[in-house]
């Protein structure tokens, strides 16, 4: 049996290491246009990795009741496992998981060496332009030739963060093989206000974020916001736009208690003595409350500072072995998929979990 992995980002390459461990006399091969494997994996989590988190997956995707089943099928317990198995030991901090390095240039070294342990074929620099059927198998399309393959696992990723090799060209070979996709957007990412934040560009404050559509809350979260100068970041920042997306963007605002451990009103003269003074001049001249300032949401920042893509391929597409309902033996995975979540390994998460649900039924 001769697989091809059709991106070698951080979905596709579990998904080869997985097939190669239940499946050792199958042909495992990826494809990918970078010059080397899993190059976003070397990003993530600051450099650090976070690849995983322990506390409840409800309310933190989307699609969840797609979604869900296959995250608790391989769950963070199962990915540590695996991952100490291949010399990467783990540690917590809270609930997110990461290597216990803290380098996620460990993650990645070692998931290469499986890769050239268990004999899986790799080819780099290599870009996929389509693919065809042929006798029952595909002939994949690339500016360094064509390559046969019997079932093919499409893990293409998403269109942010496109220096890291996700370019979107997946998203239009999909459409051009006639597959539905849902509206794209950035998301994990800063957003743009209606209100100027110019002048407090670069300015750091710990707040409680409170993200709402019209009068309904969608998420209340403590955690640093930083100011940009067109709009807010900051990791409650990303994590909102998780929300702000399912919502549809419609009539969303930002609540922001700029000192949330001290209770009961402060006088704008006192504003000096709780927060940044840049930020304290821009709340007075601006007439704002420290408790309660209210920030409109204009536009994300684009999908080059975005972490995650929000949308995809249907899941209308994939039947419940994630196997296209239309191509027999072509198989999605990971943020090509219109599943994502917010911050803290749940992306990873699902780039594992739905890497291991394909190789655990590729032989059906
Ligand atoms: C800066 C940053 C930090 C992040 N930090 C975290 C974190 O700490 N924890 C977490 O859970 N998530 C994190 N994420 C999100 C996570 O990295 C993604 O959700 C995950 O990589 C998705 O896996 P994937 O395999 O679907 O896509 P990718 O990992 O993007 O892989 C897709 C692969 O396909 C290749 N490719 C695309 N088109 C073609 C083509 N036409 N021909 C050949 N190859 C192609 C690309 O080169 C790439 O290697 C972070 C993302 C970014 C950008």
């Amino acid at each position: 049996m001769n697989i091809g992995i059709i991106g070698g980002g951080i979905s596709g390459v579990y998904a080869a290491l997985q097939i190669k461990e239940l499946h050792p006399n199958y042909n495992v091969e990826i494809i990918d246009h970078n010059d080397k494997l899993n190059k976003k994996i070397y990003a993530t989590g600051n450099g650090r990795c976070n690849f995983a988190n322990s506390s409840s997956l409800e309310g933190k995707y989307s699609n969840p009741t797609f979604a869900l089943p296959i995250l608790k099928e391989h769950t963070y317990e199962d990915i540590i496992k695996y991952f100490n198995h291949i010399g990467i030991p783990s540690t917590f901090e809270g609930n997110n998981a990461y290597p216990m390095s803290k380098c996620a240039s460990t993650v990645g070294l070692m998931m290469e060496e499986r890769v050239n342990q268990l004999g899986i074929k790799v080819k780099l620099n290599t870009k996929i332009i389509d693919y065809k059927t042929n006798n029952g198998g595909f002939i994949v399309h690339t500016n360094n030739g064509d390559f046969k393959y019997d079932k093919i696992v499409i893990a293409l990723g998403g269109k942010s963060s496109s220096q890291l090799g996700s370019d979107g060209s997946g998203f239009e070979l999909l459409k051009k093989q006639g597959y539905k996709l849902t509206d794209l957007y950035p998301v994990l990412c800063p957003v743009k206000t209606k209100e100027n934040t110019k002048l407090v560009d670069g300015v750091r404050s710990q707040v409680v974020l409170s993200t709402y559509s019209g009068n309904i809350l969608l998420n209340k979260e403590e955690g640093e916001l930083l100011f940009k100068d067109k709009g807010i970041s900051g990791i409650v920042v990303f994590n909102a736009t998780h929300y702000v997306n399912i919502a549809n963007r419609k009539d969303i605002t930002f609540h922001v208690d700029f000192v949330p451990l001290v209770k009961g009103r402060i006088k704008q003269d006192d504003y000096i003595s709780y927060v940044n003074p840049k930020l304290a001049k821009y709340l007075i001249d601006n007439k704002l409350d420290i408790h309660n300032t209210v920030f409109t949401f204009k536009d994300f920042y684009d999908f080059s500072v975005a972490h995650v893509t929000y949308g995809g391929l249907s899941i209308n597409e994939v039947n419940d072995s994630l196997e296209s309902k239309k191509e027999k033996n072509v198989y999605f995975i990971g943020e090509i998929l219109d599943v994502n979540g917010i911050c803290g390994g749940y992306n990873m998460m699902w780039a594992f979990a739905s890497a291991y649900h394909v190789a655990k039924r590729i032989e059906i």
